[in-house]
């Protein structure tokens, strides 16, 4: 039995945003929380295990790096693991090289034959970009080839993007590419920001710690719509489910991305040299090939074998595992109506990257459930949203 019916506060989604609202109403409210999780484990998409076969942790649904700028964030989470000191750098390989990704002086010289310094290469990039005319960038293609022409669009972007998202890249968001940095200088690594790491015992270390408080309740395999009959009317929900399955997608589905994950143990100590390694060439399938060893350096591996995953990305059905929100214009006004429905559930919290349809990191969820925890919940909590209601009433 779940006794539903006890909990005031419950939460849809084991992931990092309802992981956050769980340890907040435990820890500053001191009140019991429920949790249900319709997969068979907690913690969302930065979910890792260790493989048994050969020991090495692997992330399940793809390589999560943990990075942030944002103090409050990287304090929180380092309340739950220690970090080691991993900084994320990718490898691309076109037509039978290996090039540095994100695009750097690296990778732009190795490409076009030249030996440009740092001084040189934005000029360099700029006349290219300049002959194409897109002073006011609006969409995916135009931003790209702004940032650095067409030439390294086509051999480095175009075709992984084709892969990547299968939607015409004049209709996804500027945003998207703009995650991608540019640099005109040997600096290789991934992220920017000030604290990157991973977890020195893995995500799912952190989300036991986090779940060990005895207030908070989790139950797996549990879909919330399951349970929801059972509630009290006086809950208060944290929905971090897809939003279009809250309201059965009375105005339409969303479009996201899916991802296929296909496992292989090479009976060598490297495979690929590097932790991440993208293919944005059309003679495979595939994207990228992710082993994790590399993540932790610091940690004894056998030397007789590894784990790669190669990842494979596709539309998503119903049924399947939403990953990216693709995002086109027709999928932000679908979204707009959703959310105009979502603020008409006076009880309820949608969160994190289903329950808001946003492309959202790690720190952005975690970030975003501190935030929502102060702004909205504690709100709820003190009867002040109710009290505002009737007010304007
Ligand atoms: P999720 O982690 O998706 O958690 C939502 C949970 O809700 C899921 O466990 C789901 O099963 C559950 N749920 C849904 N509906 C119901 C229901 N009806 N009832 C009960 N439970 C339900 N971020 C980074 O910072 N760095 C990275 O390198 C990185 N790499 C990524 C790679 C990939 C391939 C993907 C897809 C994402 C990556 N992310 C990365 C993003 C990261 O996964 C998210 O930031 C994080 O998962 C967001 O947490 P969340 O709680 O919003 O959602
Ligand atoms: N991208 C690309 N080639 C690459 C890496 C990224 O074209 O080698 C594009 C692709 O469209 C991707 C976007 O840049 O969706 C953002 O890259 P990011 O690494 O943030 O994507 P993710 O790893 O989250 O899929």
């Amino acid at each position: 039995m779940i006794g539903a019916a006890d909990y005031k506060y419950v939460i849809a989604g084991s992931g990092f945003f309802g992981a956050v609202m769980a340890e907040r109403i435990a820890s500053v409210l001191g009140e019991p929380v429920l949790v249900l999780e319709r997969r068979d484990h907690f913690g969302g998409n930065s979910f890792s295990e260790r493989d048994p076969a050969t020991g090495i942790e692997y992330h399940r649904y793809g390589t999560h790096l943990f990075h942030t700028s944002q103090t409050d964030v990287w304090a929180w989470i380092n309340r739950f693991t220690q970090f080691n000191n991993y900084r994320h750098r990718v490898l691309t390989r076109h037509a039978g090289r290996m090039y540095t990704m994100p695009i750097n002086l690296m990778t732009l010289n190795n490409f076009f034959g030249v030996d440009l310094k740092p001084s040189e290469a934005a000029a360099f990039i700029e006349a290219k970009a300049a002959s194409e005319g897109f002073d006011d960038p609006q969409n995916f293609e135009q931003k790209a080839i702004s940032l650095i022409g067409r030439d390294l669009y086509e051999a480095f972007i175009q075709t992984y993007t084709a892969k990547q998202w299968e939607t015409d890249p004049k209709l996804l968001p500027a945003e998207t590419i703009k995650r991608l940095p540019v640099r005109f200088n040997y600096n290789d690594f991934y992220f920017n920001d000030i604290y990157e790491g991973l977890p020195v015992d893995g995500y799912h270390a952190i989300f036991e710690r986090i779940f060990a408080d005895p207030k908070i309740k989790v139950v797996c395999n549990c879909d919330f719509f399951d349970v929801r009959p059972q509630l009290r009317p006086d809950a208060v929900i944290i929905y971090t489910g897809a939003i279009d399955r809250y309201f059965d997608y009375r105005l339409g589905t969303l479009g996201w991305r899916t991802l296929d994950f296909e496992i292989e143990r090479p009976p060598v100590e490297d495979y690929q040299g590097a932790s991440v390694v993208n293919y944005p060439d059309a003679d495979v399938r595939f994207t990228r090939i992710h082993e994790f060893k590399h993540l932790h350096p610091e940690r004894k591996h056998s030397r007789e074998h590894t784990l790669i995953m190669r990842e494979y990305s596709r539309f998503a059905a119903r049924e399947d595992e939403p990953y990216y929100p693709i995002n086109t214009p027709a999928d932000r006004d679908l979204y707009d109506g959703y959310a105009a429905l979502a603020e008409r559930e006076p009880n309820v919290i949608f969160g994190g990257r289903l329950g808001t349809y946003r492309y959202l990191d790690m720190h952005q969820a975690i970030g975003a459930g501190l935030k929502s925890f102060e702004n909205e919940l504690m709100p709820l909590a003190t009867g002040a949203a109710t009290a505002s209601r009737q007010a304007a009433e």
